[in-house]
């Protein structure tokens, strides 16, 4: 793969003023991954209508880690880091380059903390690779993960995502993948099952903080009710959100991509910021 062409593509957009938006995706259940929904079309169409990328960076809810890590892996794999599905979800395959170089810059960048690169371990897991098999099917923008640091506190992954903000003037998306709400305990498999009412009302308190952009209550206030502890029962898919309204600009409006609460205890709210 050739990385320094990747390289100079980042400079290029930078010199043509593109701007990529920070994007939460909420990605469910894997199923989605080969489904044909509401979901799925508005990634399609959402991969369609965004500049083109030069690289994604990608924070998932399913990479949990002591210390912080970016995938470093000119061909990264497909992990399959789920049980129980049908064959055909196993046999998916997102073959998108990696970014030697560029996960080498974005160490050398940042200031908090120290970043380990993964050159073998990782991969791309289900929370990378179910949403970008929508949103790029061809998968041939280069992917790089970012690792979730389970040990540190909420400030550290909103941090973390200030000073990853730069990267969208060099034409790189973040996504954040993960779901605001996501009770595994509580999960409905019906067809069209109804939402559960603490989801509903922890989705809209979550809808209202990111309008008003109250950041400081999506680190420090999000856990004070029953509904929010119902709906995040673990941390690991909350985190990845707190990387996209730290990469979001002071005077960048929050527009919501997609709504609805899938299989009673999950929310697929999806969001972006520029
Ligand atoms: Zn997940």
């Amino acid at each position: 793969m050739a990385s320094t062409g990747i390289l100079s593509n980042l400079g290029n957009k930078k010199a043509n003023g593109v701007k990529m938006p920070a994007l939460f995706i909420g990605h469910g259940s894997p199923m989605n991954a080969i489904a044909n929904n509401t979901f799925t079309q508005t990634l399609n169409g959402l991969g369609k209508k965004l500049p083109r990328p030069s690289a994604i960076i990608v924070i998932s809810a399913h990479w949990m880690t002591h210390g912080t890590y970016l995938t470093s892996m000119a061909k990264p794999k497909t992990i399959h880091d789920f049980g129980g599905f049908p064959q055909a979800l196993f046999d998916v395959q997102y073959p998108a380059p990696g970014n030697v170089e560029l996960a080498k810059s974005i160490q050398s960048e940042i200031r908090q903390t120290k970043l380990g690169l993964d050159d073998q371990e990782w991969g791309l897991d289900h929370g990378t690779w179910s949403v970008l098999k929508h949103l790029y099917p061809e998968a041939q923008i280069p992917v790089i993960q970012l690792s979730l640091d389970m040990s540190q506190p909420m400030e550290y992954h909103f941090k973390l995502g200030q000073e990853l903000a730069h990267l969208r003037e060099r034409g790189v998306l973040i996504i954040g993948s993960g779901n605001i709400v996501h009770n595994l305990r509580r999960i409905s498999w019906e067809e069209k099952a109804k939402p559960f009412e603490w989801s509903l009302e922890f989705d809209e308190w979550m809808k209202k903080k990111l309008v008003n952009k109250d950041f400081n209550s999506l680190q420090k206030e999000f856990l004070n009710t029953e509904a929010a502890r119902l709906s995040v029962p673990t941390l690991d898919h909350y985190l990845p959100l707190l990387y996209i309204i730290g990469a979001a600009g002071d005077k960048e409006e929050v527009k919501f991509e997609y709504e609805e609460i899938q299989n009673a205890s999950i929310s697929m709210r999806s969001f972006s910021f520029g």
